[in-house]
């Protein structure tokens, strides 16, 4: 793996960890394993170090992990309903940790409020195209699976007296399993040797797979089975499949925020499939998650239409239009990107 953590950037960041006492790490909107493990991870690893960390998060994430949360002092707060609190602790902060993104926009009410803060920031990510301005020191690896995987990579580089912090091993594991899909994309041999360390400090791989992928509702499956049967629409002219999701869909099952995660992933198992969407309407907008294969670039689509943006193979991003009128977006998106179909006879 060609990496291009530059040892300026490491000192930079050494200096800062030896400098100043109290940190603030932050993510990514929606978090997902990649973000909370990441943000548990080096949280866990400044604590070893003896600093101050206050861990937020824009709003909620999905309970299935929660088991990676500490108690009392260390708790990861939630902007949307602590504000008073994280604005005075982000205020404290002497440093802000940002990880798994690569603007402050991904962190909408919450990035706003950061970019007013003249304290020094720092990204640690793995999307392309990072926001540079946004930052004042940028370890940016698109290259990478997960973010997880570089803050584990930025700690060892780091060098630093303390061995390797038990605590930090498996929100780290937890964010290079999830953000693969359990080692199914974007891995690389690099990948494996990360994890494979993980494993040896004694990540416990099977319970940690059993907590993430099968902690769900039994509302959660049969949305799911829903959601394929029922709602799944095959634009094979596109080899593109999209499942939407209204509000009222998710009420009858009794949703709760991650229900739909993974969803996005089942359609790619179709053979014919090369891109797969997720529409999930939500109050405020409808979620946006696509998938693909096969040299489809999604990052450029959601970017285009959904403002969005995210990986290659992996992207994301909002629609404000009423929930109806999807169909009609996303086909219209699928021939702006590909071209209009062509009938035959
Ligand atoms: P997911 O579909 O799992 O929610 O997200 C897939 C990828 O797209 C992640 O890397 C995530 O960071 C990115 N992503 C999801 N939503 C957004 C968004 O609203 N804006 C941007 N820029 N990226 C997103
Ligand atoms: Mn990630």
């Amino acid at each position: 793996m060609f990496l291009t953590i530059k040892s300026v950037d490491i000192e930079h960041l050494r200096r800062f960890l030896k400098t100043f006492g109290t940190f603030a790490l932050v993510t990514h909107v929606h978090p997902d394993g990649d973000a909370i493990g990441a943000l548990q991870g080096f949280a866990a690893f400044l604590r070893a170090l003896g600093r101050r960390v206050f861990t937020i998060v824009p709003n909620a994430y999905p309970d299935f992990l929660s088991f990676l949360d500490s108690s009392g002092e260390e708790k990861i707060i939630i902007y949307k309903y602590k504000q008073k609190w994280c604005k005075q602790a982000l205020t404290e902060a002497q440093v802000i940790v940002c990880l798994d993104m690569n603007a402050l926009t991904r962190m909408d009410a919450l990035g706003d409020f950061i970019s007013t803060l003249p304290q020094p920031k720092v990204v640690i990510d793995h999307h392309p195209e990072p926001v540079t301005k946004d930052f004042n020191l940028v370890f940016s690896e698109p290259e990478m699976s997960s973010c997880c995987e570089l803050v584990y990579r930025i700690i060892c580089e780091l060098n630093m007296v303390i061995p390797f912090p038990q605590v930090a091993v498996e929100p780290l594991y937890v964010g290079v399993m999830t953000d693969t899909n359990n080692f199914f994309n974007m891995v690389s041999a690099g990948t494996f040797e990360v994890a494979a360390d993980l494993l040896r400090m004694g990540a416990r791989k099977e319970e940690l797979q059993q907590y993430v992928f099968s902690a769900f509702s039994e509302e959660r499956m049969r949305l799911m089975g829903h959601a394929i049967f029922n709602n799944m629409v095959l634009v094979k002219q596109y080899r593109t499949a999209y499942i939407v999701l209204s509000l009222a869909e998710q009420q009858q099952y009794c949703f709760r925020p991650g229900d739909s995660e993974g969803f996005v992933n089942i359609p790619m198992n179709i053979k014919d499939v090369d891109v797969s969407m997720l529409f999930v309407e939500t109050p405020d907008y409808i979620r946006v998650s696509l998938r693909s294969r096969n040299g489809v670039d999604v990052n450029e689509m959601a970017g285009r239409f959904f403002n969005g943006g995210g990986h290659i193979q992996a992207a994301g991003g909002k629609l404000y239009c009423p929930f109806p009128e999807l169909p009609n977006l996303i086909m219209q998106a699928l021939e702006k990107t590909f071209g209009p179909i062509i009938v035959t006879n």
